[in-house]
Order: C-alpha cells, then structure tokens, then sequence
C-alpha cells in the first residue's frame, strides 16, 4: 500500500489546516490576551476570527474570556450578578 506525494501533500495541508484553524485552550488564552491588548487600545478592534471559532466550541474558555473582559471593564456591565 503506498500514498502517492500529491496525495500525502493533500492530507498534510488538511492537517495543518485543521490546526491552524482550531486553537487549543492555551492558545486561546494567548490569543485572547492579544486580543484584549488591542481591545483596550481602540473599542472597536473586531474579534479575532480565531478566538470567536474557539469561543463558539469551547463554552469552559467562553466563561474565562466573558470574566477577563469583565475585568478589564471593557464588557457591558448590564449584568450585576455579584451581589455584596
Ligand atoms: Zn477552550
């Protein structure tokens, strides 16, 4: 059985598709920080594709990034939930 070099080239370029797409949550974190650095420079930096792509499969990381934006007060701030 043997793979052909364009096939094993195709298959090579999926998988560092695949990785560079999908952040694992360490990366995320580091992303997230870029993101929040730019974020706290001009309100209105996007968010970054890779950290939304994360956001949306990662409810664990989802939580961590709503509270760090809550730290940086750069979040809504509609939602009191901490009652003193
Ligand atoms: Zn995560």
């Amino acid at each position: 059985m043997t793979i052909r070099d364009d096939e094993l080239r195709r298959l090579l370029e999926l998988v560092l598709q695949t990785s560079e797409r999908e952040l694992d949550c360490d990366e995320f974190l580091e992303r997230a920080a870029a993101y929040l650095d730019r974020a706290a420079a001009s309100a209105d930096t996007p968010l970054f594709a890779d950290v939304r792509a994360h956001l949306a499969v990662c409810p664990e990381c989802l939580e961590e990034f709503e509270a760090l934006l809550a730290a940086r007060g750069g979040a809504r701030s509609d939602e009191s939930a901490s009652g003193a």
